[in-house]
């Protein structure tokens, strides 16, 4: 099994279709197979153990994870947005690497590697395919090696192999149809994995995949327009600036687009029910998944989003703040503490197995004997199997041995009018083990609460365990450029 069987599919079902279009080159399947055949004879030539991509998003992604594939080495695509330490630390950790993009910061950072710029690669790979064999060389089985984004402590190098990246394609093929015309944008960065299961799943459906090599709200809604997307996905910050802007300019919707699919982070609920309303064509998919599950184990439908939306019924409603259910394909469990598997509505750790769980680390697995492997996320399904997400099992405070959900007070923080955003976290205190601290970015354009108003404010909503000890207000909350809240960062702050 190896996932270049899907653009080998793709290139004899549709060799002259478009499969790609990137910085206004269009590329058809064959010649995009043509090209990773090519980039295998280059990789294998090198000698090199791991291919390399320290670059934005291009055509260079696919032919390098194809031509990976075909060469039998695991494609290893990293984060250029990484301090020169972190990025240092990362590709030394994988020589020699065929490394493909910022040959100038590689060669600062490392040495051994085989470094090309991207057209360097591209023209390589393009010279060599014509006398390449295609033929699959036996590997250790890795088709990726995708460092985590280092949310919660520093990336681990999560291990992901051909079976697991086929297998999430299997899981997912029922909510897959794509008609001749769609076309994909994909702008999430390569190296985050649904960077890599945005390409995947798009050859299998033989879409076309329109590449924007940087997220940008208004490059998106040109795109969109010009290539006539039909399907996306979004992580929630570039979700609400797309909205945003679409407000600001007064357009008022996105006709060809069919399909928007989001996760990767927590999907404020003003901001879906919005789009519900702004896009009433438009099927909504909320995708919850890990690096270490080769993305998407569970998801919220479209069908389950407008039930949702439209319900009076309480309890149909919040199915629109859940994540829905598992992939048929995806085993899912609740676990206490002590392993025990818990009952609907009782909180504790998401655990999946399946096919497309990797749950191996480059170290370590931390698949558990039956294949079970621990998210580290906190939830609950409800009577009706739906899961919800409670926050990470890491960022939980331990208050004098009582766990508290930031969650609880970040969403009473949330209630008031004159807070726009807020985090809390467990800071180090000698009396509790931790104490409940709070970082606070405050609207501009309103009257400011006191550090008084705010304790009030969780006292008279929660129990007297939740009051901060600790308040900050700043100017804005450290987010990654996948709008993840870097809750490391903040801790820092109060550990200063
Ligand atoms: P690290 O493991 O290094 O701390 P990370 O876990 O943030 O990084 P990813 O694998 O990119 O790295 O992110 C997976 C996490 O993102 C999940 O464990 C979950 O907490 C969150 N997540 C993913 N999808 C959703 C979603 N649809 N809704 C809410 N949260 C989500």
């Amino acid at each position: 099994m190896n996932v270049i069987l899907l653009l080998q599919m793709a290139a004899d079902a549709a060799p002259d279709r478009i499969g790609l279009v990137c910085d206004g080159r269009r590329w058809t399947y064959s010649a995009l197979y043509n090209a990773a055949k090519g980039a295998a004879e280059v990789f294998i030539a090198s000698g090199c153990s791991h291919v390399a991509l320290l670059d934005e998003s291009s055509e260079a992604a696919p032919i390098a994870l194809f031509g990976a594939a075909l060469a039998g080495i695991p494609y290893v695509p990293l984060n250029y947005r990484l301090a020169d330490a972190d990025l240092g630390a990362l590709l030394d950790r994988i020589k020699p690497a065929y490394l493909i993009g910022d040959v100038d910061r590689s060669n600062r950072l490392s040495s051994g590697h085989t470094c090309a710029t991207r057209q360097e690669f591209v023209a390589a790979a393009e010279d060599s395919a014509e006398n390449a064999s295609g033929e699959e060389r036996d590997g250790e089985g890795i088709a990726a090696q995708i460092f985590t984004s280092g949310t919660t402590a520093a990336p681990k190098a999560a291990l992901l192999r051909h079976a697991n990246l086929l297998g999430y394609i299997l899981g997912t093929v029922e909510f897959m149809s794509a008609a001749e015309e769609d076309a994909q944008l994909v702008c999430v960065p390569p190296y985050h994995i649904a960077g890599i299961s945005a390409l995947l799943s798009s050859i299998y459906a033989l879409r076309r995949i329109v590449m924007l090599p940087a997220f940008d709200p208004d490059q998106w809604l040109h795109l969109a327009e010009q290539e006539q997307v039909s399907n996306a996905f979004l992580v929630p910050t570039m979700f609400a600036r797309i909205i945003n802007r679409m407000d600001e300019t007064g357009k008022q919707d996105l006709p060809s687009v069919k399909a928007i699919a989001y996760g990767g982070g927590r999907m404020p609920l003003e901001l879906i029910d919005r789009a519900l309303d702004l896009f009433p064509n438009t099927h909504f998919t909320n995708a919850y998944g890990l690096t270490e599950t080769s993305s998407t184990v569970a998801l919220l439908t479209p069908e389950d989003h407008r039930t949702a939306h439209k319900a009076s019924d309480p309890d149909i409603k919040a199915r629109l703040a859940s994540v829905g259910k598992p992939l048929p394909t995806v085993e899912l469990e609740i676990r206490d503490d002590e392993g025990k598997v818990l009952g609907a509505g009782e909180r504790g750790e998401i655990y999946v197995r399946g096919e497309q769980v990797s749950g191996e680390y480059r170290e370590k697995s931390a698949l558990d004997a039956q294949g079970w492997f621990p998210t580290r996320d906190a939830g609950y399904l409800d009577a009706d199997g739906y899961l919800f997400l409670a926050g990470r099992a890491d960022d939980v405070i331990v208050r004098g041995g009582e766990n508290i959900s930031p969650g609880e007070i970040e969403d009473v923080l949330a209630t008031h009018p004159a807070i726009a955003d807020s985090v809390a976290i467990g800071a180090p205190s000698a009396e509790w083990g931790e104490a409940v601290a709070v970082a606070i970015v405050l609207k501009t354009d309103q009257m400011p609460p006191s550090e008084d108003d705010i304790k009030k404010l969780i006292k008279d909503r929660l129990r007297s365990s939740r009051v901060p000890e600790q308040i900050r207000f700043v100017d804005e909350l450290p987010y990654n450029e996948m709008g993840k809240l870097l809750r490391r960062v903040v801790r820092l702050w109060f550990e200063g």
